[in-house]
């Protein structure tokens, strides 16, 4: 029975992703709307096609792998089997149950992103990964997501020992500050995978400081990030929390784009700092985590749950699994919609505010470039949109910036 509701909740998610695919390839082939016109020539355009092609195969081979996993996980007893299986108490048992589940997911994973890397990646010139720094980067993340599962599980049953069934309240303010803890560190977190080197003296300095420090902010340091090394895309981003800001510019954008075009992309950045947008994306980013608390207590309350998955009673680790845990993405992928409407909101509200500074062309030009390097899809479907995009599709930016000109 209630497998039956985890079953129905993991094939809804799956249909999800399968619904999404199918609208974007609808998509494809209508015309483009105007303003984004010409951006690829016909070549480029059937290169982008072959490429959205080859990446949304994969996409599906991963969705599947994806459900055959969580059909082995909760259509069975296996969480409970693989957890009594380990020895010692609940810590013990969970942090060697996150290794050798987390070590089978990363295995069953590692074709999709091997192939990703070094066939699609590689094919059309974006892949800079050795071979080297794949599986150094593979054995990293590994690592630090198992380190992050045992804190915030310690967290957990810390909580839940001190409160009971109320372990929800205290875990809600854990992980608050806990994201605020990520989102201020980020910066030291960036540097286990990247080198960070100030950009030097010079025009595009002095205009960037001069631009942030009009805006009343402290600039600590502008970096430039060695993104090449993994990548030929281009971004930048802003980090750090209190009265020392820093921006990161991506070593590709440095290297290829005009000063005009860096200093549109970082007055684009300047407004999300002046709007505090990253700050409240962080605070909205935080309620996502309520519904998995009222999954984790409902877990607590009623026991029968976890003993129709072979526990021998409510259990702890059972909630945490269940509740951080793939079965619910699909709670998670509807709460995102109004949390990706309001930062579409943002974007418009920060190129709006480039276009005031007085960087609207050059902005549109570097958007166009971005766009166009990453290959990226210039007439995505609006329900597609609606459902996942986080940044409003290129013609609608461009359109909001030649607007304003009238
Ligand atoms: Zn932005």
């Amino acid at each position: 029975m209630y497998k039956l509701l985890f079953l129905a909740l993991i094939l809804i998610r799956f249909l999800w992703d399968i619904a999404l695919h199918v609208l974007s390839a609808k998509q494809v082939g209508k015309p483009l709307p105007k303003s984004v016109q010409g951006i690829y020539d016909e070549a480029e355009y059937q290169k982008w096609r072959a490429y959205n092609g080859k990446k949304d195969k994969l996409s599906i081979a991963s969705s599947i792998i994806a459900l055959l996993i969580n059909v082995l996980l909760y259509c069975t007893d296996l969480i409970s089997v693989i957890y009594y299986a380990m020895p010692g108490g609940v810590m013990i048992k969970a942090i060697l149950f996150f290794l050798a589940v987390g070590a089978a997911e990363t295995i069953a994973s590692l074709p999709i992103d091997y192939i990703f890397t070094f066939k699609i990646e590689e094919e059309f010139g974006f892949n800079k990964v050795t071979p080297k720094t794949f599986i150094v980067d593979t054995v990293k993340n590994y690592i630090l997501n198992n380190v992050l599962n045992v804190i915030i599980f310690g967290l957990v049953l810390l909580a839940y020992n001190l409160l009971g069934n109320y372990f929800g309240l205290i875990v809600f303010a854990g992980l608050a500050l806990f994201m605020i803890l990520m989102s201020a560190f980020s910066s030291v977190f960036s540097k286990i995978f990247n080198k960070f080197t100030s950009l030097p003296e010079g025009e595009l300095r002095d205009n960037l400081s001069k631009m942030f420090e009009d805006a009343g902010y402290k600039l600590k340091d502008i970096y430039v990030m060695d993104a090449s090394r993994r990548t030929t895309k281009a971004n930048a981003y802003c980090g750090g929390i209190g009265k020392l800001k820093q921006i990161v510019l991506y070593d590709n954008l440095v290297n290829n784009y005009t000063p005009g075009e860096i200093t549109a992309v970082f007055a684009h950045e300047l407004a999300h700092f002046k709007n505090k947008d990253t700050t409240k994306m962080t605070f909205f980013n935080m309620l996502n985590f309520l519904p998995m608390l009222l999954v984790m207590t409902l877990l607590m309350i009623f026991p029968e749950v976890a003993q129709s998955y072979g526990f021998e009673s409510a259990n702890i680790f059972f909630a945490f699994y269940v509740g951080f845990g793939s079965v619910l993405s699909i709670v998670t992928q509807l709460i995102m919609i109004p949390f990706n409407a309001m930062s579409c909101r943002f974007e418009r509200r920060a190129d709006s505010l480039a276009y005031e500074l007085g960087y609207g062309d050059e902005l549109i030009s570097a958007l166009r470039k971005l766009h166009k390097d990453s290959l990226s899809d210039m007439n995505p479907h609006p329900i597609v949109v609606k459902l996942t995009y986080n940044h409003p599709p290129l013609h609608e930016r461009i359109e909001l910036i030649e607007s304003k000109k009238n």
